[in-house]
């Protein structure tokens, strides 16, 4: 029997000082992460809680970041899976796959007492619009997105279980995913601008030896359109140049040169994946 591939708790702990540039999403995700960590305090005084968050936003720019800082705020288990491991199952797979995903969420949630997050990366992978090819019904991704749909109503909220799902394509997602009391919450977490472009280089130099001549404003002001992946990637690559040529610490000339390789790199992921935009 093919069991879920479950994450695990990260080893370093995310919290949200790791993740930078999108404040307004993380005030959002706030009320989520008091619910999870004393649901039925929650409920008692009336709160309604979401069941389902979805993130909606471009490649690279933290959603998966931010759903397991959540889960390290709130001090919950972290299960995460993506919707592209579905796509080349046998059938029924998928399904038995959602199935032991909830359970172990639902076994955690009472071991801990608290809640548990459920991670759903790239759900639009099986959460496209149904009966919208042919075999209407009956093929495997549908039978997955059913079982989610199952399980999503299924759970009492009680259990403390919050599903938090990524996406870049929310218009191709079946309206039935969207409904409420499943993936009525949306939290937008798109590009940085210029000041979260500062704080996301800000986070990622912290552990870099930086030179005195290196504004990470200026850096900002030239990276527009970059990711918080581009910019990490950008402190990563200067660092290393910086390595390469024996300086004593990252210089402007080294993240200058990281800009120029990012830009052209070849594992630039939001270019990589670009054709789903
Ligand atoms: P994808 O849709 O490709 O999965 P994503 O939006 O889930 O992208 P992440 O996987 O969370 O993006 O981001 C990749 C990496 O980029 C992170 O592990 C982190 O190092 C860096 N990063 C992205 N966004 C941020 C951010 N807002 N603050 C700090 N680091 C970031």
């Amino acid at each position: 029997k093919v069991k879920a591939r479950l994450g695990t708790e990260p080893k370093e702990k995310v919290t949200f000082a790791d993740v930078a540039g999108v404040d307004e999403a993380k005030e959002e995700l706030q009320e989520v992460i008091e619910f999870l960590k004393d649901p039925k305090k929650f409920q008692r005084l009336g709160g309604k809680i979401p069941k389902g968050v979805l993130l909606v936003g471009p490649p690279g720019c933290g959603k998966t970041l931010i759903a397991k800082a959540v889960a390290g705020e709130a001090n919950v288990p972290f299960f995460n899976i993506s919707g592209s491991d579905f796509v080349e199952m046998f059938v029924g797979v998928g399904a038995s796959r959602v199935r032991d995903l909830f359970e172990q969420a639902r076994k955690a949630a009472k071991t801990f007492g608290r809640g548990a997050i459920i991670f759903i990366d790239e759900i639009d992978a099986v959460g496209r619009l149904r009966f919208s090819g042919i075999g209407g019904g009956h093929d495997e991704r549908e039978q997955t997105l059913n079982q989610l749909l199952v399980e999503m109503d299924g759970f009492d909220p009680q259990e403390g279980i919050i599903l938090i799902a990524a996406t870049n394509r929310p218009d191709t997602l079946d309206p039935a995913l969207l409904r409420p009391g499943r993936f009525d919450r949306h939290v937008v977490i798109d590009r940085p601008d210029i000041k979260g472009r500062e704080a996301i280089l800000k986070v990622h130099s912290a552990n870099i030896k930086l030179a005195a001549d290196v504004g990470l404003e200026a850096i900002a002001r030239q990276t527009p359109g970059f990711s918080g992946a581009d910019l990490a990637n950008l402190c990563n690559e200067a660092a290393l140049l910086a390595a390469r040529y024996d300086k004593e610490a990252v210089g402007k000339k080294e993240m200058e040169a990281a800009i120029e390789r990012v830009v052209a790199g070849p594992e630039r992921k939001s270019r990589v994946i670009s054709p789903k935009e």
